[in-house]
């Protein structure tokens, strides 16, 4: 891939970490090789970095730590004048 599907965007080859659901889990995987978008940040990864990843997530063996992570409801915007 060469350009970004959302923006036209120049797409590099870099190493991300990544918000991985499964189901009601949320994971975060590191140091995964990804493509991704300059402009907007869009992430893309091949099949098989896609399938290690679920794998990773459903096997937890390559588990090196645990983050605590907060969930907030969104509350509308307050608008200012
Ligand atoms: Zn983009």
């Amino acid at each position: 891939m060469i350009r970004c599907y959302f923006c036209r965007g120049k797409v590099i080859e870099k190493r991300v970490g990544v918000d991985f659901r499964w189901g009601d889990e949320l994971m975060v995987i590191e140091d995964v090789p990804a493509e991704v978008c300059q402009q907007c940040g869009e992430k893309y990864f091949s099949p098989e970095v896609y399938k290690t990843m679920e794998n990773l997530v459903k096997t937890k063996e390559k588990t090196v730590r645990h983050i605590a992570i907060d969930v907030i409801l969104f509350e509308e915007p307050v608008l200012v004048k």
